[in-house]
């Protein structure tokens, strides 16, 4: 059996981002107050679950925050109205929405104050739409496939621009903006990509490497937009795809035969850690090696929130300059027993 490891695949710099700013103020409240953050920090449950070990408590409504309290916002962003919530009840509220999604958010605000309407392309009930939606909800309206267009309300049809989900696939974007342009021509575009580095990268991993295999493994969890995605990338290239939390849901029945290859990646908020463990596995149990599949390299950076450094530069902490980056997971032979030995397929530039 071979283990193929897609490189680049889980965390971003937004959700280590997110994850660390949820750490700095449990360290920086210490014993004194409980850390409140509203929706799942990153959508991934064992990160959520291991914050929790940590006391910190996840809420689904600002009313269950205490006044006065400390509260996060989640890497998925939160609307105007959430904000001015937090404000009334005098919640200091620390910012941990990704920087690219919150670009998204400049460019919905800035397209609303010159009068255009805005197509967002997206799932209607995931929270970075819910949040985009909020910056101007007259103006906006959700597109979740071609289906959608013919029921939408368009005032000018040259007063229109389109935004995207950061997290979706980039196949299906296409086919939905594809459908926009067909239907409105004169549709504006973003002056870029609002689907984010690590989506995209991700999925031209997989895109790449997934014909080659017999299984696609994504580690990531049910509500994960980008992990979800990549399971569909595997299948729109012909090869299965299955998405796990951790090595206890693998199904034997998904290589009857022992002598699989398989492409093993993780969506942008699951650790590395869940992927060691079935690497672990398959190593001990099926005398796999590993393989490493060099696609990408990745050198995104972001410093620290701004309201995170206020907070903590009130509690007498200096939060100095520093900046949130991922380093690319290694794996070494050594880590996984003699028998398992690591090559490197390096596939670059494609
Ligand atoms: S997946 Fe992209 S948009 Fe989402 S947190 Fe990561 S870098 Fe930011």
């Amino acid at each position: 059996m071979r283990i193929v490891l897609a490189n680049p695949r889980g965390f971003c710099a937004g959700v280590r981002m997110a994850i660390d700013v949820v750490e700095q103020v449990v360290d920086v409240l210490g014993d004194r107050e409980p850390v409140y953050v509203y929706h799942e920090i990153v959508h991934n449950r064992h990160v959520v679950e291991r914050l929790k070990a940590k006391g910190v408590r996840f809420v689904d409504d600002l009313a269950e925050v205490p006044e006065g309290s400390v509260v996060v916002f989640s890497a998925h962003g939160v609307s105007p109205a959430i904000r001015r919530q937090a404000e009334a009840r005098h919640l200091t509220a620390i910012d941990a929405t990704c920087p690219l999604v919150t670009k998204v958010h400049s460019r919905a605000i800035r397209y609303a104050r010159q009068g255009y309407q805005i197509l967002l392309i997206g799932h209607r009930d995931h929270q970075e739409i819910i949040g985009t939606s909020g910056e101007a909800p007259e103006q906006t309206q959700v597109v979740e496939s071609p289906a959608d267009i013919p029921h939408l309300r368009i005032d000018d049809p040259d007063k229109l621009v389109y935004l995207t989900q950061t997290t979706l696939s980039t196949d299906d974007a296409g086919v939905i903006i594809a459908a926009l342009k067909a239907a409105f021509p004169n549709i504006k575009e973003p002056p870029d990509e609002d689907i984010c580095y690590a989506t995209t990268n991700r999925q031209h991993a997989v895109r790449q490497i997934a014909p080659h295999c017999d299984l696609v493994i994504v580690v990531g969890s049910r509500n994960s937009s980008n992990s979800v995605r990549l399971v569909e990338i595997a299948e729109n290239v012909g090869t299965r795809g299955v998405r796990i939390d951790d090595v206890t849901e693998l199904d034997p029945a998904w290589y009857p035969k022992g002598d699989e290859t398989i492409l093993l990646t993780a969506g942008a908020s699951a650790p590395e850690d869940l992927v060691s463990a079935i690497c672990r596995h398959f190593v001990e149990q099926h005398g796999a090696t590993l393989h490493l599949a060099d696609v990408f390299e990745e050198s995104v950076e972001f410093g620290l929130p701004l309201s995170l450094k206020k907070l903590m530069l009130a509690n007498g902490i200096d939060p100095g300059d520093r900046k949130v980056k991922v380093e690319p997971p290694v794996v070494t032979a050594g880590e996984y027993g003699a028998n398992a030995v690591a090559l490197t397929i390096s596939a670059k530039g494609a």
